[in-house]
């Protein structure tokens, strides 16, 4: 017996091969290929005759005829099968041309009716279509039980081996047999508050909806139901967390005084008012969850430093995690010489090396004698990257974990830290990537949010500066002269063009010569010179820097394959000012520290974010002095053009944030793919009110019925939601 919940290979229409593919969309069930939905809709719906198709050239136009002629033969170079057929109505008749379908040769015959669709083109022999979408039918003047026309018609995202053809012919029929098994998931109340369609219905709407306005109504329900379960999969983790102890530090108002005394500068109102609100959670019991969100360079550092100085003096132990070795050891330098006069033994742990600074000195120690310093509390913070948290490392007494740029941690990794210990630490996390409140609200929603909006006063506001191609030289000779003054100029080159992936999907997907947007010169292009290697065009950039454009300054490169120590030595060496201009790619970390850089220039800005191109521009302007931020691009594009100016004009994270998410949509958000968000929610996530609502929806059923007794079925999907996304 076949049902919702039958592997897809036991469907007759599917076999294993095809399941295989399937499995690449993490379609497993029949109910998971009902759920997996189109992508977008070609609109087949308007059906005219043939002769009116004449006054819609080079648009897409449905029409329905009998075919009086059809014919396969090869190519000339006896390559490709290419049909051609007659197809006439009581009005006109169309040619009509598919190329390498050699198939349709059995299927569709003289004497058959059949409904077209596609652009309608004008050639030597009048109109025609070129390679349209067909069905055939009984008779002209159909129009019911339409599948590929005539309709509107869902297109989903393809694999190789799997159509949108395909998938309407095998998921049509599945939707007959068991849409209307489908299981609600939704709440009664709120289906009916909101005027949801019932999940049989949406099913069916989305993937062959009767109109626009009815795919709408599908995909708003499936939007809320996903960004619902998020929600309830976020608030249940509070509120088991809240049911946990922490150890509570009192605020030592006095020590905290005397630090910012010593600092050689002052906290600007931002860094108070963020410290105070941290400060005021570790006086509780319940464990602190806190966000710390500040532009690159607004001083986070100092801020976490104030918790871990009090948390140290109140008797415990701090971890302090870095997304990389250079940055946690650039962080053992800042912590120490902010906290020397404050008697706090530092550790560092990177790898199989270890360091130990106390006494106001620094020191080699081995990874053994290191991780027994913990376990005795003879070190007070303990700096490092994810390592801090393997097997092996045992703190005392551990009150406070600091996360930098790490963005999710979850309650199991805080278990995990506390194993057989009675209290759960607090928690700061750390990000200098702007996150616009939707998804604050969503990913991070189990999290309080303090933000830095200000920066220290001495900083001189980034020059940004649209470079077009005709000003290249002008901007060579303007940073030539800077770092003749003793600045450093960061160069960030992009990941290697989509542009020549995208084309090499395409042949791959149609074979050649089908698409109009395939250049003509496809073929002489091989798939191997397509995939350039990106250290590739790294090199090449470097060689046209080092030989053309500046021989007389010291270029160095930096990328992603290179290993860490390297990388670091290099870094230092940019630092110290032996090395004038730094070649990296995209992928080289965030969060260094280099004040006598002042030039950020990117290559092809166009094809990063807002938000990243920001990130970029943070590493620059860390100083008293001018900075400026080159943005060199070569796509006059409107949109592109309207984004970078958005980056000339503003200097605020959020802001930017908040325009790549209206411009370019939620995909554009800045490491979305790691939040592993689903698809319906990601849409949701420009929707400011659905995502409020979906919050209130969650708290609400939440607080009445914590364990979803009342809701099986809803705790259910809620059980296979959580092993589909892992945020981490
Ligand atoms: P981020 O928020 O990017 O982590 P950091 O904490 O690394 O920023 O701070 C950047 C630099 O600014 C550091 O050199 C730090 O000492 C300095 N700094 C922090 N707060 C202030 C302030 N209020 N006034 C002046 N300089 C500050
Ligand atoms: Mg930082």
């Amino acid at each position: 017996m076949i049902s919702l919940s039958t592997p897809v290979e036991e469907i007759p229409k599917i076999g294993v091969a095809y399941a295989k593919r399937l499995k690449k969309f993490g379609i497993k069930t029949v109910q998971d290929l009902l759920f997996y939905f189109p992508a977008r809709y070609d609109d087949f719906s308007e059906i005219i005759s043939i002769s009116q198709a004449r006054n819609k050239l080079g648009e897409v136009a449905c029409v329905q005829g009998e075919i009086i002629e059809i014919e396969t033969s090869k190519s000339i170079y006896g390559r490709m099968a290419i049909t051609k057929a007659v197809v006439q109505d009581r009005t006109a008749q169309i040619n009509v041309i598919w190329f390498n379908q050699p198939y349709l040769e059995k299927s569709l015959r003289e004497n058959d009716f059949i409904c077209l669709a596609g652009k309608i083109s004008l050639g030597k022999e009048g109109l025609f279509f070129n390679g349209p979408a067909y069905e055939r039918i009984n008779e002209i003047g159909e129009n019911e039980e339409l599948t590929h026309t005539g309709r509107i018609v869902p297109v989903y995202s393809e694999t190789k081996g799997i159509t949108s053809r395909w998938l309407r012919y095998v998921i049509k029929p599945l939707l007959y047999r068991f849409a209307d098994q489908i299981q609600e998931t939704l709440p009664k109340e709120i289906i009916k508050k909101y005027k949801f369609l019932p999940i049989q219905e949406a099913v069916w709407q989305l993937h062959f909806p009767d109109s626009f306005e009815h795919a709408d109504a599908a995909k708003a329900r499936f939007s809320f139901e996903e960004l619902f379960l998020i929600q309830l999969n976020v608030l249940k983790e509070k509120i088991k967390l809240m049911q946990k102890k922490s150890a509570a530090c009192p605020m030592d108002t006095d020590l905290m005084k005397n630090f910012t005394d010593s600092l050689p500068f002052k906290l600007t109102d931002s860094q108070k008012k963020c410290a105070f609100a941290i400060l005021k959670d570790l006086e509780k019991t319940v464990p602190m969850s806190r966000l710390l969100e500040g532009d690159v360079g607004s001083g986070k550092t100092v801020v976490a430093t104030m918790a871990a100085l009090n948390v140290i003096k109140n008797g415990h132990q701090v971890a302090f995690m870095a997304p990389t070795e250079i940055l946690a050891k650039q962080h053992f330098k800042t912590i120490s010489e902010l906290l020397k006069n404050f008697g706090v033994k530092i550790g560092l742990l990177t790898g199989k090396n270890a360091r130990i600074f106390k006494d106001n000195e620094t020191a080699e120690i081995s990874k053994k004698s290191f991780l027994g310093d913990l376990e005795n509390e003879q070190l007070n913070i303990a700096i490092g990257t994810h390592s801090l948290i393997q097997k092996g490392v045992e703190f005392k007494d551990l009150a406070l974990v600091i996360l930098d740029e790490q963005h999710r941690f979850g309650v199991e990794q805080r278990d995990h830290l506390i194993k057989n210990k009675k209290l759960v630490p607090h928690l700061l996390s750390m990000t200098a990537t702007p996150i616009p409140r939707t998804l604050a609200l969503t990913a991070y929603g189990d999290l309080d949010l303090s933000l830095i909006n200000e920066m220290p006063k001495d900083r001189k506001k980034i020059k940004t500066i649209i470079v077009e191609p005709n000003q290249r030289k002008e901007a060579y000779a303007f940073i030539e002269k800077e770092v003749k003054d003793g600045k450093g100029v960061f160069v960030i080159f992009p990941k290697i063009d989509s542009q020549a992936t995208k084309l090499k999907e395409a042949i791959e997907k149609h074979g050649p010569v089908s698409g109009s947007f395939i250049p003509q010169n496809y073929n002489v292009l091989s798939l191997s010179q397509l995939a350039v290697n990106e250290v590739k065009a790294l090199k090449e950039e470097y060689e046209r820097l080092s030989k053309e454009v500046f021989p007389d300054l010291r270029i160095t490169m930096l990328h992603g394959k290179m290993k860490a120590p390297e990388k670091e030595r290099i870094m230092l060496d940019f630092k110290k000012g032996e090395i004038d201009i730094l070649l990296s790619t995209s992928v080289v970390e965030v969060g260094v520290d280099v004040p006598r850089a002042t030039i950020m220039m990117i290559e092809g800005a166009e094809r990063f974010g807002l938000s990243q191109l920001h990130q970029f521009r943070g590493r620059v302007g860390r100083s008293d002095m001018q900075s400026y931020c080159f943005l060199f691009t070569t796509d006059p594009s409107m949109l592109n053009r309207k984004r970078l100016k958005a980056l000339v004009e503003s200097n605020n994270g959020f802001e930017l944030a908040e325009k790549d998410l209206e411009i370019r949509g939620p995909g554009s958000l800045y490491g979305t793919q790691q939040w592993g968000i689903p698809d319906m929610a990601m849409q949701g996530l420009t929707n400011i009110f659905l995502v409020e609502k979906t919050r209130a929806a969650a708290k609400e059923i939440l607080e009445k019925d914590p364990e979803l007794k009342n809701y099986p079925e809803l705790k259910e999907r809620l059980k296979q939601f959580q092993t589909r996304i892992h945020f981490e």
